[in-house]
C-alpha cells in the first residue's frame, strides 16, 4: 500500500466501516437508554479482567456447551488482534518517535506464535459451524409454518440463524485471507526466515508463480473481510463481543440469590410495582438483552423446559427485547404461563456466560401480575396464608411448637442466653416428613452441647416464596416483623434445616437491617463432628445418593459439608478430612455415595423453588419426577435430602417409581449413629 491513492481509499474505507458499527449501535443504546438508571457502582476492571479475558464463565460450563470452541476463538481472535495492533505500531510508529521494532528475534517470535493462534482461530471458526450444523440436523430449525403462516418452535437449545453462519463465515475469512496474503507475500519475495511462518510458506508452495499484481489483490481481498466485520458486526450475533463486554463491565456484585427490593416510595413516585414494560428495568437489564447470543446454555439447564413446560430461558430473554422494541407489556411477549413457571433455581443465571439474570426479570414482571390480582389458585392461596397466619401452611402460630412433643428445647423468650437462633422454618415446623429433621436436627446440637434457642410461635415464615412469587411487600412485612424479634433477642447467628430460609435470612434480610451470620445444619453438624463433639454417620453398606438443593449447592455454595456426612471427600474449602477418611478406612459396611450426573453448583432443580411448591403440576411435566429417575439411575438405595422443600417434592416422586427407596435427611443419618 505504498501510492498514496491506495492509503486514502483504505483510510476513507476504515473510517466508513467504522462508522457504520457505531451507527447501528446507536438506535439500541438510544433504547437501553430508555431504561431506569442504575443504582450500583460496577467493578469495570475487575468484571473484565475475569469474566471478558479471563472467560471465567465460559471455562466453567459443562464441556458439551462448547466451551473449548468459544476459547480457542476468543484467544485466537484476541491474539490476531494484537498481532494487528503491534504490526501498525510498528508502521506508523516511527511517525510519533517510536523506533519500528518489527524484525530480528522479536520479528521471529512474532511470525511463529501468531501463525499458531491464526490455526487454533480457524479451528474454533470451524469447530463452532459444524457444531451448528449438527445441532440444526439433530434438532431442526424454527421457521415459519406454511400451513398456518405462525413461527414453528424448535427444541433446539442453539437456534441458528443464516446469518449466524455468514458471521461464521466472515470470521473463517479474516483468519483464512490473512494467512493467503502471508503466502503471496512469500510467493512474490521469498526470505530466509519464511521458516517461521509455516501456514503460509505452504500456501506460498502452492501457487509458486504469482503475477506482480497479485500481492496487492490479495491484501485488498483481505481488507474487504476486515470491513465487512465491522460493518456488519451489530446486525449479527458476533455484536455480543461490544455488547457483551460492556454488559459484563457494567453488572452487579450480588449474591445470586438476593432480589432487589422495592421501595414504597417507587411505588409512590412511580404508581405501579414491578415492571409492565420493558423500559421500567434498569439500563443494565435492557442493555443485557443485547448482549444474548442465543448460545442456549441457559434452557439446556433449566429444570422447567426440559420436562416440556413453555418456560423456555432464551426465549424469555428474546421476548423482554421483542417487547422493548415493539412497546408491548412484557408479560404478553413472554407469557404468564411461561413466567409462573420459574422454579428461580438460578440454573440459568449460572449457566449464563455474559451474566444475564433471568430471575431478576421474572421475578419483576411477576411483581406486576402480583399487584394486579393475576396469580390465582393454590399460589395465591398460599400468599393469604401466609399473610394471615404468618405459615406458608396456613396452619396458627400456636401450632408452630407441635414438633417439640417430647423434646427439651430451649426457646428464646425463657431468657437464658443463647449462642445460634434455631430457625425452624415453616417445613420444619409443620410438614411431617421435615418435622423428622427439626427433632434430628435438635437432638444432636443438645447432644453436642451447642448453645441455642428457637423462636417457638414468635417465629413466622422468612417470605422466601411469598417474595419469588413477586408478592414484595407481604415478603417485606415478614422480614421487617422477624427482624424485630432478632433485635429483641440480640440475635447474631442463625443455624437453619431449610436452603431457602438460609438464603433470605443470609443473603436479603440486609436489605432491612439484619446483620446476621446464617449456616445451614448440614455445615453445623460437619463442624461438631470434625471436633468430635458427634459420632460420624453409619448409614450402613450399599450406594447413598444425595441431592444437592439448588438454594444449598449453586446459590450459596455449599456441596462439601452434606458430602462429608455421609463420607465424601471434600473438595471444597469446608475441611473435613478427618472424618472422611474414619468411613472410607472402614472395610465393612462402608458407605458408598455415588454422585447423580447433575450435582454441586450444576444440580437439577426439584421443583419447589421460586414458590412452585404451592402451584399444581401437570403430571409428566414434575422436574421432581426427572430428578428422582436421575438420582434412582445411580443404583442407589438412599437418596439423601438437605432440604425439607426438596424432600416433600422428591417424597412424592419417589414413590411412584419404588417404593423401597429410602429418602433420608443427613441430620437423620447422623442422629441414628448418635442415638
Ligand atoms: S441468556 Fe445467556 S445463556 Fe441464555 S442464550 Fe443468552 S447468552 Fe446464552
Ligand atoms: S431460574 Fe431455573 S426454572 Fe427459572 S428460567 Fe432459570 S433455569 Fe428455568
Amino acid at each position: 500500500m505504498e501510492q498514496p491513492v491506495f492509503r486514502a481509499v483504505f483510510y476513507s474505507l476504515t473510517a466508513v466501516s467504522l462508522a457504520l458499527m457505531v451507527w447501528q449501535f446507536l438506535a439500541p443504546a438510544r433504547l437501553w437508554m430508555k431504561g431506569r438508571p442504575i443504582r450500583w457502582r460496577p467493578n469495570y476492571i475487575g468484571n473484565v479482567a475475569k469474566y471478558v479475558l479471563g472467560q471465567f464463565k465460559v471455562q466453567g460450563s459443562r464441556p458439551k456447551s462448547g466451551a473449548p470452541m468459544h476459547l480457542l476463538i476468543f484467544y485466537g481472535f484476541l491474539a490476531l488482534l494484537l498481532a494487528t495492533t503491534l504490526l501498525a505500531v510498528a508502521t506508523y510508529g516511527p511517525l510519533v518517535g517510536i523506533p519500528n521494532f518489527h524484525h530480528g528475534t522479536y520479528y521471529l517470535v512474532y511470525e511463529t506464535v501468531f501463525d499458531a493462534c491464526g490455526l487454533l482461530f480457524l479451528a474454533g471458526v470451524t469447530w463452532a459451524f459444524v457444531r451448528r450444523l449438527s445441532f440444526d440436523r439433530r434438532w431442526g430449525r424454527p421457521g415459519v409454518s406454511q400451513e398456518t403462516g405462525k413461527p414453528v418452535f424448535s427444541l433446539n437449545p442453539l437456534t441458528t440463524e443464516t446469518k449466524d453462519y455468514i458471521a461464521l463465515l466472515i470470521l473463517f475469512m479474516l483468519g483464512s485471507t490473512g494467512f493467503l496474503l502471508e503466502a503471496a507475500r512469500i510467493a512474490n519475495r521469498p526470505q530466509t526466515w519464511d521458516w517461521c511462518s509455516p501456514v503460509g510458506r505452504w500456501l506460498a508452495g502452492l501457487f509458486p508463480a504469482l503475477p506482480d499484481g497479485a500481492y496487492i489483490g490479495v491484501w485488498w481481498f483481505h481488507y474487504a473481510w476486515v470491513f465487512s466485520f465491522f460493518a456488519f458486526l451489530p446486525q449479527m450475533r458476533l455484536k455480543h463481543i461490544v455488547t457483551a463486554t460492556m454488559t459484563v463491565a457494567g453488572s452487579e456484585e450480588r449474591p445470586l440469590g438476593e432480589l432487589v427490593p422495592i421501595s414504597m416510595k417507587e411505588v409512590e413516585e412511580t404508581g405501579q410495582i414491578g415492571v409492565t414494560m420493558a423500559t421500567d428495568f434498569s439500563r443494565w437489564h435492557l442493555l443485557s438483552l443485547d448482549a444474548c447470543m442465543s448460545c442456549g446454555r441457559c434452557t439446556e439447564v433449566c429444570p422447567a423446559y426440559n420436562v416440556g413446560k413453555i418456560l423456555n430461558p432464551k426465549q424469555v430473554i428474546a421476548d423482554v427485547h421483542e417487547a422493548l422494541v415493539t412497546n408491548e407489556s412484557v408479560a404478553t411477549r413472554v407469557g404468564e404461563e411461561a413466567l409462573w413457571a420459574c422454579t428461580t433455581c438460578n440454573a440459568c443465571v449460572e449457566a449464563c456466560p455474559v451474566l444475564i439474570r433471568h430471575v431478576d426479570l421474572i421475578v419483576d414482571t411477576r411483581r406486576n401480575l402480583i399487584a394486579e390480582g393475576k396469580l390465582s389458585g393454590s399460589g395465591a392461596t398460599m400468599l393469604r396464608q401466609v399473610g394471615s397466619t404468618g405459615n406458608s401452611w396456613g396452619t396458627p402460630a400456636s401450632s408452630r411448637e407441635d414438633w417439640m412433643k417430647g423434646l427439651e428445647v430451649p426457646l428464646a423468650r425463657e431468657g437464658a442466653p443463647f449462642e445460634y437462633l434455631f430457625w425452624v422454618g415453616c417445613a420444619g415446623a409443620t410438614d411431617p416428613g421435615a418435622v423428622k429433621t427439626t427433632r434430628a436436627v435438635t437432638q444432636l446440637m443438645l447432644k453436642a452441647g451447642v448453645s441455642f434457642a428457637c423462636l417457638g410461635h414468635e417465629e413466622t415464615c422468612t417470605g422466601d416464596s411469598a417474595r419469588r412469587l413477586g408478592d414484595e411487600f407481604t415478603f417485606q412485612a415478614l422480614a421487617e416483623a422477624n427482624i424485630e424479634t432478632f433485635k429483641r433477642y440480640g440475635v447474631r447467628k442463625v443455624v437453619t434445616p431449610c436452603p431457602h430460609c438460609l438464603n433470605t435470612l443470609k443473603n436479603e434480610y440486609g436489605q432491612f437491617g439484619a446483620e446476621l451470620e446464617v449456616v445451614h445444619h448440614t455445615q453445623l453438624l460437619a463442624d461438631l463432628v470434625r471436633q468430635g463433639r458427634l459420632e460420624p454417620a453409619e448409614p450402613g453398606a450399599g450406594k447413598v445418593t444425595y441431592h444437592d438443593p439448588c438454594y444449598l449447592a449453586r446459590v450459596n455454595n455449599e456441596s462439601d459439608a452434606p458430602r462429608s456426612l455421609v463420607g465424601q471427600e471434600s473438595n471444597l474449602n469446608f475441611t473435613t478430612t478427618a472424618l472422611v477418611q474414619e468411613i472410607v478406612k472402614e472395610p465393612e459396611g462402608a458407605t458408598v455415595l455415588a454422585e447423580p450426573e447433575h450435582r454441586g453448583r450444576k444440580t437439577l432443580c426439584c421443583g419447589a423453588g421460586g414458590g412452585r411448591m404451592w402451584m399444581d403440576e401437570e403430571p409428566g411435566k414434575r422436574p421432581s419426577e426427572r430428578r428422582v429417575r436421575e438420582l434412582l439411575d445411580t443404583g442407589a438405595g438412599t437418596i439423601a435430602v438437605a432440604c425439607p422443600f426438596c424432600r416433600i417434592m422428591l417424597d412424592a416422586s419417589v414413590k411412584q417409581f419404588d417404593d423401597s427407596i429410602r429418602l433420608v435427611d443427613l441430620a437423620e443419618m447422623l442422629q441414628e449413629a448418635n442415638a
